[in-house]
Order: structure tokens, then sequence, then C-alpha cells
């Protein structure tokens, strides 16, 4: 069945909009336009494909802890770490990339935050787009997406979204917020908190719930957000000789962290040049 094409909205589409508190520094809106409108060329296509270091950490981590709960007995098991880089295939990985995980597993072996827990979903973290979410914001509607990483049941019923990181990103609350829309829609009967917790450093943040009326703010900004960019790629695609005033550049300490800095030509080197 053809379903009929919609603009969307996500965390991810709204971080390239909006970058979290702290990070402001580094954000480029360019980066939506390579994103989202040129993903198709090659030498994008290419970056887009090669997850970074940080992206194959967060990935790998989490295959792990959907792992660690496909099997009840490896948990426990005192070869476990040398199972999983097995199953992961570790040694194909960097030496950077080893270096980080394997202290991930370990760690999560020693405190497994899930293990007694009812667990409803735990997604692997390479199943691709998750499922859309329809939504109606007035007279407009938009499919919002939400790679929710693990739900889990607590004891009065009320799921708890959990969502895995891994580094030294600080948790960014809207994340949380648009999770708990999405819950709204998808268990629309039940309760729903949600939280953070960093597989590297153990910390787990506070429980974060959202009322109804919060719930509806985040969503017509959603809306708003799927709307401007809407406009953007078209814009785009009318006029793609205008790719820099349309997704306009932010050169500076940006260009250092920034995936595009081989391909951009408004890319700042360390030198400045
Ligand atoms: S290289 Fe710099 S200017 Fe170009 S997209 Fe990246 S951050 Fe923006």
């Amino acid at each position: 069945m053809n379903k009929t094409w919609l603009p969307s909205a996500s965390y991810n589409l709204w971080l390239q909009y909006a970058p979290p508190i702290g990070q402001e520094h580094l954000h480029c809106d360019m980066k939506r336009g390579f994103t989202k409108a040129r993903a198709r060329e090659p030498l994008v296509a290419a970056i887009l494909d090669s997850d970074n270091t940080h992206q194959r950490i967060g990935l790998l981590a989490q295959k792990g802890v959907y792992e660690f709960h496909q099997d009840p007995f490896l948990l426990h098991r005192t070869d476990a770490i040398k199972q999983l880089t097995e199953i992961l295939k570790l040694e194909k990985e960097s030496d950077v990339v080893q270096q980080r995980v394997i202290p991930i597993l370990t760690h999560y072996q020693k405190n497994p935050v899930l293990a007694n827990k009812k667990i409803v979903k735990l997604c692997r973290g390479d199943e691709g787009f998750p499922e859309s979410i329809l939504i109606q914001q007035g007279n407009y509607s938009f499919n919002l997406y939400a790679a929710i990483d693990c739900i889990f049941g607590e004891e009065d019923a009320t799921l708890h979204i959990l969502d895995f990181k891994t580094g030294k990103t600080d948790f960014d609350k809207r994340q949380a917020y648009i999770y708990l829309l999405a819950a709204k829609y998808i268990y629309p009967q039940q309760k729903a908190i949600a939280s953070f917790y960093n597989l590297e450093n153990g910390k787990w943040s506070e429980p974060i719930t959202a009322t109804s009326n919060t719930l509806e703010a985040f969503q017509i900004e959603l809306a708003l957000i799927a709307q401007k960019h809407q406009k953007d790629m078209k814009l785009y695609r009318n006029n793609p000789a205008e790719f820099n005033q349309i997704f306009l550049p932010n050169p500076g300490i940006s260009c250092r962290y920034c995936q595009f800095n081989s391909i951009c030509s408004f890319a700042i080197s360390e030198t400045g040049s």
C-alpha cells in the first residue's frame, strides 16, 4: 500500500535547527543542508554511510546491552566479554572503538541496569528508521520519528522509556519529551516517564515526566520545525545553486568537528585558512 508522503520531524532534525545548551558554538545550519538536502550526492552519501567513531561506540554499546538480554546466562558468564567481542566482531573495529566498547560491556556486566526489569522493548540500535507516528497539528499533518532504545515496565505499570548514551554529551531533555510525545500516541492508555542512562560512566538521569500541556507545546514546536524544513527543502530543490543561502554556513570551531569539512567550501581549517 502506498503511503502518502508527509513532512517529518524528529529529535535529530530539531537538533540540526537548535543545538543543545552549551553546544551553540558548534552549530552550523549547513550541516542540515548536507545531511538532508544533499544526502544522495555520492561524496555526501559516502560520508553519511561511514559511521564516525562516536556513532560506532554508541551502536556497539547498545548492541552489547541487547545481546546481554538475549541470552539470560550471558550476564553471569565469566567469559561474557570474550563472547561479546566475537558476537560484535570487535576485532574488526578500530583500536579506539575497541578500547572504549570493552570497558562499557564490562561495566554493564557488573551493573546490568535492565536485569530484573520487565523489558517491553529493547532495540539493537541498527534496526533503521522506526515506524512513523502520524501527528495532526491543527490542519497540518506530519510524521514523527522517535527511535526509542528501550522501554521497561515499572511496578505500577508506568512505561519507562530509557535512552542509552555514551561519551560526555549532556542529556538533552527535549529528546525525552519527544519520546513521551511518541509514547502518548503508541501507548495512549499508559502513563510514561523517560530517562537517560550513560553506559560509559553509569550516570542515570532523573526520571522526566510531562504534562499534557508540555506535550502539546512540543507537538506544536515539532510541527513548526517540520514546516520550516519542508519549506527549505522545496527552496533547495527549486534553487540548488542557493544552497549556502538556504542552509547558512557557520564556519569556525564547528568545522574542526564537522563530518563534512572535507567537502565543504566554507570549512575553516585548524590554522584558520
Ligand atoms: S565544514 Fe564548517 S561551514 Fe562547512 S558545514 Fe561543516 S561546520 Fe559548517
